[in-house]
């Protein structure tokens, strides 16, 4: 039975979607991983299969569609087999460019949203900075008025996409006596003159996606680079925060269940002590409790989206689902490669990439401990 989220309709575009990353992503995954970076032309082929803009009206190249069709494309790009191209594709549909969309000019929208949509541009979310990670509120990247524009000063870290991007969507403190009411976001091209990736980051996981330390010294926008409105930034990035989470934690849980589908499998096939070593209770019981986990925090993502569809901010909600799923999405992941055995731990199998990929979802986009802080403000303890 389809979760409400979905149509038969949103099942015609997984099929696609399914079909197309497993036929020209998956192929690549180890080859992309080794290259520390997936080809650019990821972003053009599935901005001509209209895979990059599912939730945005068709005057922008869009396909108009819901929240059901972004979690399809975030669950299908897990079958890549590589964490860091599902999120390298999400943060530019569903990071960087839906506050274009919200809260940018017509022309901001022609100049930025529309070409990120065709796969033509290549868009970075800049917040987290070397002192300012959790605590948004804290970044020290300033934007000031000059007499054509804005110049904006400062360093941002861990910007996915930021290596190769052509834009990059920046928050920055415009009114330091101001507070939370002094932030302004502003949508900068990454080729103008004090703009410099001053590193490419190794990691853990993530592999194929490319990770940039940023550096602007002095990088003069025009004035209608600011994006929304000045002074509002902190609110509007928290609106962006929530959009990541979701559909971060509704990839992650994809990759998970196909982790375990394919642990399954091979819990059947291995045999130990002449028996095949999923028949052992021990790996009985872990098998249906990653089932149940599994299942609920999918369950959990599908209502949360719904809500958000039918009208609802339910940023509570989302809290909780992208902490409980990342939870269960790492116990999955570590039981998963126990019962692979020394074939979990090699790099051929796949198992080893999953482990390390997904261990991000528990850190990025807000972590474990601030999504426990938002819930608990909301039940009233702080
Ligand atoms: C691979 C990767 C890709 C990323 N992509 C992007 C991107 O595209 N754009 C972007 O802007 N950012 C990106 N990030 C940054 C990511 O969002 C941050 O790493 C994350 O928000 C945590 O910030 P931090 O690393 O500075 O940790 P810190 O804020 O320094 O936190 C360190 C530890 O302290 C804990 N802590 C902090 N405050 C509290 C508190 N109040 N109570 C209890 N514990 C607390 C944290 O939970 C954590 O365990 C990415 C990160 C990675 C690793």
């Amino acid at each position: 039975m389809l979760h409400p989220l979905f149509t038969p309709e949103h099942e015609e575009l997984r099929t696609a979607v399914r079909q197309f990353v497993e036929s020209e992503l998956a192929p690549h995954a180890m080859e992309w991983e080794r290259e520390g970076a997936f080809p650019d032309w990821v972003f053009k082929r599935m901005g001509d299969l209209g895979f990059l803009g599912v939730r945005f009206p068709p005057e922008y190249g869009g396909q108009g569609g819901d929240w059901g069709h972004s979690i399809v494309i975030g669950e299908e790009t897990a079958r890549s087999g590589s964490g860091g191209v599902g999120m390298a594709i999400a943060v530019q549909s569903e990071m960087a460019t839906p506050p274009i969309f919200k809260f940018g000019t017509e022309d901001q929208k022609e100049r930025y949203l529309a070409p990120s949509i065709r796969g033509e541009k290549i868009a970075c979310l800049g917040i987290s900075e070397p002192n300012a990670g959790s605590d948004v509120a804290g970044i020290e990247t300033t934007s000031r008025r000059t007499s054509g524009g804005w110049a904006i000063n400062g360093r941002k870290i861990f910007i996915t996409n930021g290596v190769r991007a052509d834009f990059c969507l920046l928050v920055t403190r415009s009114d330091r006596a101001a507070g939370h009411e002094g932030f302004s976001l502003f949508l900068v091209d990454t080729d103008l003159p004090g703009f410099e990736v001053s590193r490419k980051l190794d990691k853990l996981g993530m592999r194929s996606s490319d990770t940039a330390e940023l550096v602007l010294d002095d990088v003069n926008v025009p004035a209608d680079a600011l994006l929304g409105e000045e002074g509002r930034g902190f609110i509007e990035i928290m609106w962006e925060l929530q959009g990541e989470r979701l559909i971060g934690v509704a990839g992650s849980v994809a990759g998970a269940w196909l982790v375990f589908e394919k642990t399954l499998q091979y819990a059947k096939e291995r045999h130990a002590f002449g028996r095949p070593i999923g028949s052992f209770q021990v790996n009985r019981h872990k098998f249906a409790t990653m089932a149940t986990e599994l299942e609920a925090a999918r369950q959990f993502v599908y209502d949360t989206a719904l809500a958000w569809e039918r009208g609802e901010y339910p940023v509570k909600q989302i809290s909780m689902a992208k902490l409980y799923g990342g939870l269960v999405v790492n116990r999955v992941m570590n039981e998963c490669l126990q019962i692979f055995g020394g074939m979990g731990y090699a790099t051929e199998t796949g198992i080893e990439r999953a482990w390390r990929d997904s261990r991000l979802i528990r850190i990025g986009g807000g972590t474990d401990e601030i999504m426990r802080e938002v819930i608990s403000k909301s039940l009233g303890v702080w």
